[in-house]
């Protein structure tokens, strides 16, 4: 038997380039070990192009952000389903001086499109702190990823190209020109395996510099604000009186193991946002398959160029992989250039 792909991993990596390289024709099979961690499983999902005190724009966000909306929305409609939840992201200001700050630098043409015009600071009052009114996200959101990752997985289950348990480096033979698994001849095996790349012998050498995070799910009686909050932490709605609170980050301790340190840190912002009691029903923790140049890696490997990967995308998987997918298919089958700042070809020198 052969077939195209072997995607190992199915993140919001995996999913989106293996639904992309279907959706171009392609066989595909998708394999994942569910009794292993998933970042993915753990994230809030949230798309958000303005981030940090700076308003730093998200890295290629003109090209990622209008590719990821129609790119969710038509599986949507393909599936008949919904995880893809177009919001804004209100920022409370902190003080008038941030306001003065913001207004500065939400004058660049740059940032414009991502603001939306003056907020209704009034209709958010009920709910949480913003004496000093607050600024208006365009073009953010957040993907249900449980339920992204259950659909894709559903729709290899149902074209029968899905395979639930570990690919054993021992059960895989890389060759010049296929791969081999499981008695399946590959024309590509790709790894979208997350942090645990760092254990994949193919691509251990590359620069990750993994960063933990941890989320809490909460009560909140009566919060309906439909859209998400962000000041420090983000307060991400999932349902009316359900919400998520994040994200930590930290850079030492890398277990996927929830800790106290990071429950209290989440707390202690929240509650200088939020005026109104909550009770956490959850606790989460994940690790980010972040890179020392906080760009992802995608391409092939140059001594074994039927192998490839499509990972290191931190904490933007989410805005990343959609046009990062399409990019790479076109790589793969039409023989494009990848973008030089996505490509491992920059790391091959290490
Ligand atoms: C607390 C927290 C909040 C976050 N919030 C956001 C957010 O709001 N927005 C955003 O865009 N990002 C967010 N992130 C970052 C996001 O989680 C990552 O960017 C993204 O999930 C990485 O996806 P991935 O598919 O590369 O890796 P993963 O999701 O980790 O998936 C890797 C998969 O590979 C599988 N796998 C590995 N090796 C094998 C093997 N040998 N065989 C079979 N399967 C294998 C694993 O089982 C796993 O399912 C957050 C992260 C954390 C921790």
């Amino acid at each position: 038997m052969n077939a195209d792909f072997l995607i190992v991993g199915q993140g919001i990596a995996g999913s989106v380039l293996a639904w992309t390289l279907d959706q171009r024709g392609c066989s595909v099979i998708l394999a994942d070990d569910p009794g292993l961690p998933s970042a993915s499983a753990v994230a809030a999902g949230i798309v958000n192009p303005l981030t940090g005190r700076k308003l730093v724009r998200t890295w290629n966000a003109d090209e990622l952000f209008p590719f990821l909306h129609q790119f969710y929305r038509s599986i949507e409609q393909q599936l008949g389903v919904q995880f893809f939840h177009s919001k804004t992201i209100y920022r409370p200001f902190r003080s008038d001086d941030e306001r003065k700050t913001y207004q500065e630098l939400t004058a660049d043409p740059a940032v414009r499109p991502y603001v939306t015009e003056s907020p209704e600071d009034a209709s958010y009052s009920q709910w949480i702190n913003n004496p000093f009114g607050g600024l208006s996200v365009a073009q953010a959101g957040w993907v249900d990823l449980n339920e992204f990752v259950r659909l894709i997985k559903g729709y290899f289950i149902q074209k029968n190209q899905y395979y639930e348990g570990r690919v054993e480096q021992t059960d895989l033979v890389v060759g010049d020109t296929s791969a081999a698994w499981k008695g399946i001849t590959f024309n590509r095996v790709i790894f979208c395996d997350g942090v645990q790349a760092q254990q994949n012998p193919l691509f251990n050498w590359l620069p990750f510099n993994p960063v933990k995070g941890q989320i809490l799910t909460a009560l909140v009686d009566g919060y309906s604000i439909p859209d998400i909050v962000n000041q420090g932490v983000f307060i991400l709605p999932v349902r009316p009186g359900l919400i998520r609170i994040g994200a930590t980050y930290s850079w030492h301790d890398l277990d996927w193991e929830i800790s106290d340190d990071g429950r209290e840190y989440l707390e202690a912002k929240v509650r200088a946002v939020l005026k109104i009691p909550y009770e956490i029903v959850n606790q989460q923790a994940g690790i980010r398959p972040s890179t020392k140049d906080r760009r992802p890696f995608v391409g092939l490997h140059k001594g074994k160029p039927v192998a490839g990967i499509f990972g290191g995308m931190g904490t933007k998987g989410v805005s990343l992989a959609p046009y990062l997918a399409e990019q790479f298919a076109r790589h793969l089958l039409d023989g494009e250039e990848l973008d030089s700042e996505a490509n491992i070809s920059r790391c091959v020198s290490l």
